[in-house]
């Protein structure tokens, strides 16, 4: 392959084609001419130019339907609209639709190369932009690889050894080295709940719902959060009570996504709930939207706090949330989970009274329109 750039002008007027390969060849590009749309679009396929000096007013085919088409099979290909003074208009046009710039006719040799230039380096932005996006992604496989199976799977094993020995089932230790034993444990389980956390957010950032989306009734996932909550809540002193939801109620979304979203929500607020507390998730469907909120008689959050509450690993800092363990991604693993699905989530919190989270999901549409 040659490593001379590739430019293919496409234009009816002979003399506008033949004056542009001429300069452009001095100036040591490789120059492909087409005489109109249909054979632009085939020369275009065959030798993948990176810039494009395009006419727009062509018969056949015109120069913005060449556009359209090169712009998605070929993302990465520069245009240069040329237009008469007439057809400013449509320059912008083209423009907005994914031309780089544009060429008033007459234009001076200069002006040309001037532009073209312009163009090829806007092209190796492009290419080089595209390159660092695909070695970010890669990079990012690999770290979710590298902490799912070097960093994870080995701290499960000595978590499981801790296990059997702080449970007695080695033979008797002695208390202090029960004691020692025992806090390695909690923060191993500190540990390996923040990598499940961080690996979630990863997998959601990589986009991995976006391929499992199904109709789900929500009634049942809601039910079954709150009976897996349950002995949580019990342990908790808190009393957890789900309000029934139509039946009808569906909405379009990756279950397992779902579940966690409500499965969050819900043990915040148990986990920051006062003694003797409820918590109470409610589910309705109106207006086009399943509206769930998950409420709760806790501690409540700060005003000032607030805004940041869904950011990565924000958590509230007081002397009453001290000692709750927790890796400040919950929320934003169910901010991001319902991005992807078009919902949303809010917050009205009252310190010392209570937090409210409602989330919103659109609802899926059965055939006849009917939620
Ligand atoms: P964490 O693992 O710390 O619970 P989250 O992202 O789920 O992380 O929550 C972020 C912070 O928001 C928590 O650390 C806590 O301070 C506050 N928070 C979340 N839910 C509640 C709630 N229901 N009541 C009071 N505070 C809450």
């Amino acid at each position: 392959m040659s490593d001379r750039h590739t430019i293919l002008i496409v234009d009816d007027e002979e003399a506008i084609r033949d004056s542009c390969r001429q300069v452009l060849t001095k100036s040591g590009y490789e120059c492909h001419t087409a005489v109109d749309g249909i054979e632009g679009l085939h020369l275009a396929h065959q030798i993948d130019p990176e810039l494009l000096l395009l006419d727009l007013m062509m018969p056949g085919i015109d120069g913005l339907e060449v556009l359209d088409q090169v712009c998605t099979t070929h993302p990465h290909l520069v245009c240069v609209v040329i237009t008469g003074y007439a057809t400013i208009e449509s320059a912008v046009d083209a423009m907005k639709r994914g031309a780089f710039d544009f060429l008033p006719k007459p234009f001076t040799p200069d002006e040309l190369r001037l532009i073209v230039n312009r163009g090829i380096e806007q092209h190796k932005l492009l290419r080089e932009t595209a390159a660092l996006r695909e070695e970010k992604e890669r990079m990012k496989q690999y770290f979710i690889t590298i902490v799912a199976h070097e960093l994870r799977s080995p701290l499960l094993l000595v978590k499981q050894y801790l296990d059997l020995i702080v449970g007695g089932k080695m033979g008797s230790i002695d208390d202090t080295a029960r004691e020692m034993l025992g806090g390695a444990h909690s923060t191993l389980t500190g540990l390996l709940e923040i990598i499940a956390d961080w690996l979630k957010l990863a997998r959601i950032n990589a986009g991995d719902i976006a391929g499992g989306m199904e109709v789900i009734e929500v009634g049942p996932v809601l039910e079954k959060v709150a009976s897996d909550m349950k002995p949580l809540a019990d342990e908790r002193g808190v009393s957890l009570r789900l309000e029934r939801i139509a039946r009808s109620c569906e909405v379009k979304a990756h279950a397992e996504s779902l579940e966690v979203v409500f499965r969050n929500l819900v043990t915040n607020a148990i986990k920051y709930n006062s003694p003797k507390g409820s918590v109470i998730i409610e589910g309705q469907c109106a207006n086009g939207n399943l509206r769930v909120d998950v409420r709760d008689t806790g501690i409540g959050i700060p005003e000032d706090e607030l805004p940041f509450i869904f950011e990565d690993f924000f958590r509230v800092k007081s002397s009453r949330t001290a000692e709750i363990p927790g890796t400040g991604l919950g929320l934003s693993i169910v901010q991001k989970i319902l991005e992807g699905h078009h919902g949303s989530v809010k917050v009205d919190s009252t310190i010392g009274e209570g937090s409210v989270f409602s989330v919103t999901l659109p609802l899926h549409l059965s055939d006849d329109g009917t939620g």
